[in-house]
């Protein structure tokens, strides 16, 4: 099923419900919506756009992303949605990578793009939301939705690897389907009506939550400042009825510890989604008090989106249960689609309470990765998506995640892969060695700290090292300190412990 399909059935069934808003304006009911949708995707086409083809959204949060995505779907075409914070350099890469023919960016994105075009042969359109060009595109006509199969590419999500280069996850629309109908079979009811308020990236988990509430005719709501403002939060919530958001964990603490928040009337305020990274049971247990069980924790990742395990509300409101904080400090039982198993390396199923590799399978896992199949091998084996997390389950069968495998820094609720940030420091003709690991901190989760190992007798400062990673990756991918030392502490084979190293990184206690 291709969600353009679902689209043009619930505009045919609900045409009079609020379907896109731009802050609290409305801006498309449900048979508006299709229809723009319909021609946006006759102008993609018009362009010479073929079956497949790959489109790349560089968008901060906006209303053309979420109509060009679903042109995108109606015209037989794949998205390339792309973190808009991420470097321009890095924008670059994945437009290279998907091979791109056509790149539709809000203004700012735009500018920086056109000049990096000699880097991406492929792409033949880069088109600006604010332009005439895009005017062209909305102004097509109307085209029939094209027919895709189910293992067609619908998303190509981009994650980091531990190689530190961005990868391509491959979403069909098999994989997007699963994701959607275990949305109501497992996370929440949607309502016509009801809305869903995107303050977290489109490109990401919030984008890929609004699917289940177009399917289920609710109200899709950009905040006009494109992001998670608190103030403009809570405006949104007395506007809109029924609202539900995807949240990073450090979203959920922010609003909970806004100023005046037990003053607000949160009576529209339906469910957070919050995942993405561990919240502390402290702040689960705050966020409880304050916003009442209005919370669902989803543990997943862009190679199966979204939900492996999760906490349904249901397990948030039974206080009395012996195991409470247990369990809702856990990332929750599988989903009811989604076999889930923790093996060891050899992939054989360890016992209750030794923990061991995530692995899973379900129609949610992805296809593999883009033009990688060394990367998709190692990942998908049999069937199995190999997580790269490190849990374990207990006797109810509720999993808790213990480590990552792969040294990932959660830092806001977003990854940051170690080995991308030590490749730029390594570029330094000072620098001998770098390793980049993650510290705790109170409201990040974790923050970036770099160990820098000179040549001997040379010398280099921060200074030179934050601005040649200012030029070379998003800023909040940089380092937070820089601590140069003599040595690295390593293990036989030569490989630099990271283990040790975050041990020296703790900060001092008070
Ligand atoms: P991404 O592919 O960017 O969504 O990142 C997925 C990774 O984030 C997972 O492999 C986990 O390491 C981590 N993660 C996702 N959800 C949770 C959660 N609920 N609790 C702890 N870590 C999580």
């Amino acid at each position: 099923m291709n969600q353009a399909t679902v689209l043009a059935q619930v505009a045919r069934s609900f045409a009079n419900r609020p379907a896109l808003s731009l802050g609290t304006d409305s801006l498309f009911d449900y048979a508006g919506f299709a229809e723009r949708v319909a021609r946006l995707a006759g102008g993609l086409r018009a362009l010479g756009l073929q079956d497949g083809d790959r489109v790349a959204l560089v968008m901060k949060n906006c209303p053309a992303f979420w109509e060009t995505l679903y042109a995108v779907w109606h015209a037989g075409l794949a998205a390339v949605p792309v973190n808009a914070k991420l470097h321009p350099k890095e924008h670059a890469f994945i437009l290279q990578n998907s091979g791109s023919r056509a790149c539709l960016a809000t203004p700012d994105l735009a500018a920086d793009l056109a000049t990096i075009d000699d880097d991406v042969p492929a792409l033949e359109h880069l088109i600006a939301t604010d332009g005439l060009e895009y005017a062209a595109l909305g102004d097509g006509k109307p085209i029939p939705i094209v027919e895709t199969r189910a293992t067609d590419l619908a998303w190509l999500f981009y994650t980091s690897g531990t190689t530190g280069r961005p990868k391509g996850a491959m979403l069909s629309h098999r994989n997007l389907n699963s994701m959607v109908m275990n949305y109501f079979g497992d996370v929440d009811t949607i309502l016509p009506g009801d809305s869903m308020i995107h303050a977290a990236p489109m490109s990401h988990g919030s984008g890929l939550y609004g699917l289940p509430h177009v399917a289920k005719a609710a109200n899709t709501v950009v905040p006009r400042s494109g992001g998670f403002d608190v103030a403009e939060t809570l405006e949104l919530i007395e506007r809109w009825p029924g609202a539900t958001f995807f949240f990073a964990p450090t979203m959920v603490t922010r609003l909970i510890t806004a100023p005046n928040i037990d003053k607000a009337d949160l009576s529209n305020l339906k469910t957070i989604v919050y995942g993405g990274a561990p919240m502390y049971l402290e702040d689960v247990k705050r966020a409880l008090a304050l916003l009442g069980p209005k919370l669902v924790q989803i543990y997943g990742q862009g190679e199966a989106p979204m939900t492996i395990t999760g906490l349904p509300k249901h397990v948030f409101t039974a206080t009395d249960h012996p195991r409470y904080e247990a369990r809702i400090g856990s990332t929750g039982f599988p989903r009811t689609d989604v076999e889930v198993r923790v093996v060891d390396d050899q992939g054989n199923q360890v016992p209750v309470g030794v923990p061991g590799e995530v692995i899973c399978r379900g129609d949610v896992v992805m296809e593999g990765y883009w033009n990688n199949a060394d990367a998709t091998n190692s990942s998908l084996r049999d069937g199995w998506l190999w997580t790269g997390d490190v849990g374990a389950f207990d006797t109810e069968g509720f999993l808790t995640l213990k480590d990552r495998s792969k040294d990932v820094i959660i830092s806001g609720g977003t990854n940051i892969y170690p080995r991308e940030v030590e490749e730029v420091l390594l570029r330094h003709p000072a620098v001998l060695e770098a390793a980049v690991i993650g510290r705790p901190h109170a409201d990040w989760g974790e923050e970036v700290v770099a160990f820098v190992r000179p040549h001997p007798g040379q010398a280099v400062g921060p200074e030179e090292l934050d601005s040649l990673c200012l030029d070379n990756i998003a800023r909040f991918k940089r380092p937070k300190a820089y601590l140069l030392v003599d040595d690295l502490p390593k293990n036989n084979y030569g490989k630099i412990l990271k283990t040790e190293l975050r041990k020296l990184a703790v900060p001092a206690a008070d």
